[in-house]
């Protein structure tokens, strides 16, 4: 059994996908070609955003907004610090100053609650510069915009979503990627939408914000190629990449909705056994992972061997929060600052999900718990 079975997926497109690649092989054009702004094209609509510039992953997708406000030293990027490294990473990478707000005990997404408090204290101690808000989508859920961006506007602070798990998930119909002034996903091969590498996309409404973005993407160019006007990075998405997700697109929605089912399915045969997922009401998750908790350490080891023996596959996502990562002990957090992160990251794991688990391996799985 696999964690995530691309193999099956793969069997279902490769028909119509392999002349498509083929196509692209033949044409030579691999980079940015005319398939990348087809696909643009395509993911701004799906979710409902004026502009989508693709991108070579999502941790550059997190990185170039941050480039384009002039992010930087003595400024404070409210995040949470149960998410993937990335997160944090990027608000480093340009000198910034992670400050981390705890989570929710039962979405695990950032607690808005406690985000006021964090902005009120680096208002008092003068020391940074509150800038902007990184709320995660984890695990395919939206993280609580409504209340995130009456927060972020009373502050005025900008919000970049990061949605690198999230693309396909919605709030009231409202889809990821499309919260805050800005929106970063990942097209890595395991997120819900994936290509064959890495990948990633922007998105935005902001005509001026759109321009800055795809000049970053190319090294900082102006109007022409080789006159270079600001910072960039090398972040340009493959035409390869471009038609793998243009192949994906057509059958995302129906696979979104076969995640839904087995999520469904899950939590019917593991309620009472395990906390399962939980997914306020008027949210949709496009379920990246499938995650649940146990009663505390020593339980989750032995539910993990009891699967490991039968062949099942499993993860924590995340056994070490970002306020305990050995790269931010420069930060100055400890054990302790984060109960409810420290600990969700000893009781979580995720089990196996993908849009082809049959039932015969849910059931098995569930028995096994
Ligand atoms: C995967 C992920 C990223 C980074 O995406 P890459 O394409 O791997 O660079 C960023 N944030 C979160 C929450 C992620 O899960």
């Amino acid at each position: 059994m696999q964690f995530i079975d691309l193999q099956r997926q793969y069997e279902r497109i490769k028909e119509t996908l392999n002349p498509k690649l083929q196509k692209v092989l033949s044409s030579c054009k691999f980079i940015l070609g005319p398939e990348v702004e087809e696909l643009e094209k395509r993911l701004a609509e799906y979710v409902g955003r004026k502009y989508c510039v693709s991108c070579s992953s999502g941790t550059d997708a997190l990185l170039m907004p941050l480039l384009a406000w002039g992010i930087g030293k003595g400024d404070a990027i409210f995040t949470t610090p149960f998410t993937f490294i990335a997160t944090s990473e990027v608000i480093r990478l340009v000198g910034a100053t992670p400050v981390f707000v705890d989570i929710e005990p039962k979405t695990f997404n950032i607690d808005s609650s406690k985000l006021e408090e964090a902005i009120e204290k680096v208002v008092r101690d003068g020391k940074l510069k509150p800038k902007a808000i990184i709320p995660v989508d984890l695990f395919g859920l939206p993280a609580n915009y409504s209340k995130i961006l009456e927060i972020a506007k009373k502050y005025k602070l900008l919000v970049l979503e990061d949605a690198a798990q999230g693309f396909g998930g919605a709030i009231n119909g409202s889809k990821a990627c499309s919260f805050g002034e800005v929106s970063a996903t990942s097209f890595f091969p395991a997120k819900p939408l994936g290509c064959y590498g890495d990948g990633g996309a922007v998105f935005t409404d902001d005509d001026e914000l759109y321009e800055l973005l795809v000049s970053i993407r190319v090294h900082g160019q102006g109007k022409d190629k080789y006159e270079n006007v600001r910072l960039g990075i090398n972040g340009r998405l493959d035409t390869l990449q471009s038609v793998v997700l243009l192949a994906k697109m057509d059958i995302f929605d129906e696979e979104l909705q076969l995640r839904n089912n087995i999520a469904e399915k899950y939590s019917k045969l593991l309620s009472g056994k395990v906390e399962t997922p939980y997914v306020p009401e008027g949210f949709f998750s496009c379920w990246a992972q499938y995650s649940v908790l146990a009663e505390n350490e020593d339980h989750r080891k032995e539910i993990l061997e009891r699967l490991r023996q039968k062949g099942i596959p499993t993860a924590i996502y995340y056994p070490i929060p970002l306020h305990l990562q050995k790269v931010n002990s420069d930060l100055g957090y400890k054990y302790g600052d984060f109960p409810v992160s420290e600990a969700i990251s000893k009781r979580i794991f995720s089990l196996p999900m993908h849009p082809y688990l049959k039932d015969d391996e849910i059931e098995l799985i569930a028995s096994s718990i």
